[in-house]
């Protein structure tokens, strides 16, 4: 399954520095992955009710990697009704030490397999394994190792506060981190002694199901974790079945509100995780050069696909030439290519649904009048790329600046004072995320005070700790993951 075309088509680049690469494909020999995934409900892998089955693509190479069962409203009934009876006969009586045993044991187990993990999630996703290596598995593994860690504490986490379960709670996860916001959600919920039923994103679902193996190895109580893959219309169906708890989603801004509209009155609880249009906010007396680092590794990693990406730069007027041309430099040797090669930096688009999203949103920037500015680089034949881009010459007023586009697009902006940078930043209708570059701590300060934003970084950018709690204000969602403001959602408290 390696791919060997686009490991040549990388070695095609002529970086402007000369250098070259050899490649360096991770090995994707000894992944097995099954022709057909059923669902994963009771304990057992179900065949779908309707007998429907969907294909999964490698977006790096629009070719299918396997089926997945096709979920539909009766498929998911089973799975509640599963996750209701483990939940009332199992899971909420075990001793909250126990509880934890079984989370530690789902944390070490894919620790072992994390290399197995990291290679499907870049074949499913697109994601350099860079990343996938790096970031997700070890954060998937952290967050089950930390919530386990609660599991027996839950009192001294909420003092004085009699502690309950919510009960059984409906997940629903986007394509960007497909394992890593499986473990956001499950491994509190689990801590907090609620019983789960996941639906992953229909582009993404193979590490879900493998993480259904390893509840099977670490002979997880049946029912207290159940999987039903399929696309928009299954999440539906869990948003809507009656005797669903609570609801935990994280995706676009615009089904997050379509869920909030029909949740509305029925007395379940919910938290949403929603989209994002974070500003680095760069100021004259940054490191400029740490700082560039910082903006590429904020949106064009990864291709863009996280919502509390840097998808906009705020950069002050009398560095913003220097901060440009060096962010040009910078793009010119970013490698986009076979997300299996460990020298990759943009791994594919998500989807082909995705690079059509971006490629609209390149067209309107450039209806809009800004400047396009777009990496030489090549990209391979087949599958779904994008060139790391730029938009300069915006205008807060411009859809491009306004509107979370979700790929290696970075529109910029200049400013003179820090007050201007706090009110174009603010100037979205998102608040996941922000990012400030300066050599000042009292100008920290200012802009960490007056950002509304869920996370913001200084000198440095997207890094990720169960320990801190993450999520958005504003259209960006309700309610925060990790930490233990993440456990919060999953407990009732008297
Ligand atoms: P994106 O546009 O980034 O793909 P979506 O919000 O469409 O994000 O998808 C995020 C998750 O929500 C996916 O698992 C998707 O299948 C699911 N989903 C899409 N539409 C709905 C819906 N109407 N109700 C519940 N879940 C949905």
């Amino acid at each position: 399954m390696t791919s060997k075309k686009q490991g040549k088509e990388s070695r095609k680049l002529d970086f402007s520095t000369g250098w070259d690469y050899a490649p360096a494909p991770q090995s994707s020999a000894d992944i097995t992955l099954a022709k057909r995934y059923k669902h994963f409900i009771n304990g057992k892998f179900v065949a779908p009710a309707n007998g429907k089955y969907f294909s999964t693509i490698n977006p790096a190479t629009a070719r299918p990697l396997a089926k997945v069962a096709a979920g539909n409203a009766r498929d998911i009934d089973k799975a509640v009704k599963a996750a209701r009876a483990a939940y009332r006969n199992v899971w909420s009586k075990m001793a909250p030490a126990e509880r934890g045993k079984y989370l530690f044991r789902v944390a070490r187990i894919i620790q072992e397999r994390s290399r197995e993990f990291a290679v499907i999630e870049s074949l499913d996703g697109g994601k350099p394994i860079r990343e996938s290596r790096d970031v997700d598995i070890p954060l998937v593994a952290a967050h089950f190792f930390y919530n386990a860690g609660w599991a027996d504490k839950l009192n001294y986490a909420f003092p004085t506060r009699s502690v309950k379960p919510v009960g059984v709670a409906g997940q629903i996860i986007p394509w960007n981190f497909p394992l890593l916001m499986a473990a956001w959600k499950i491994a509190p919920a689990l801590a907090c002694g609620n019983t789960v039923v996941l639906k992953p994103a229909e582009t993404t679902p193979l590490t879900a199901m493998k993480l259904a193996e390893v509840m099977q190895d670490a002979d997880l109580p049946p029912g207290v974790v159940n999987i039903v893959t399929g696309a928009g219309d299954t999440g539906a169906a869990l948003v809507q079945h009656p005797d669903v708890d609570k609801i935990a989603f994280t995706g676009s801004t615009q089904v997050g509100k379509q869920i909030q509209r029909q949740l509305a009155g029925t007395g379940k609880r919910y938290s949403l995780e929603l989209g994002g249009k974070a500003a680095n906010i760069v100021f004259a007396d940054a490191a400029i050069d740490q700082a560039v680092e910082g903006i590429v590794n904020g949106i064009f990693f990864n291709q863009g696909h996280v919502c509390c990406a840097g998808s906009r730069l705020l950069v002050q007027e009398s560095v913003a030439e220097e901060v440009i041309r060096k962010l040009k430099d910078r793009m010119e040797t970013l490698i986009v290519g076979d997300p299996l090669d460990k020298n990759t930096d943009i791994g594919a688009i998500n989807s082909k649904e995705q690079l059509e999203r971006i490629n609209a949103y390149l067209k309107i920037g450039a209806e809009e009048g800004v400047q396009v500015y777009q990496s030489s680089c090549a990209v391979p034949d087949t599958g779904f790329w994008c060139r790391p881009t730029l938009f300069t010459g915006v205008a807060q007023s411009n859809r491009v600046v306004q509107e979370e586009i979700f790929g290696p697009v970075l529109a910029v902006q200049t400013f003179r004072t820090v007050n201007e940078a706090i009110a174009k930043s603010n100037n979205t209708p998102y608040g996941l995320s922000g990012g400030v570059w300066t050599d000042k701590g009292a100008k920290i300060f200012k802009v960490t005070r007056d950002i509304r934003a869920g996370v913001i970084w200084a000198n440095t950018f997207n890094k990720f700790d169960p320990t801190s709690p993450f999520g958005g204000y504003k259209e960006s969602g309700i309610g925060r993951e990790g930490g233990l403001h993440g456990l919060e959602p999953y407990v009732t408290l008297n």
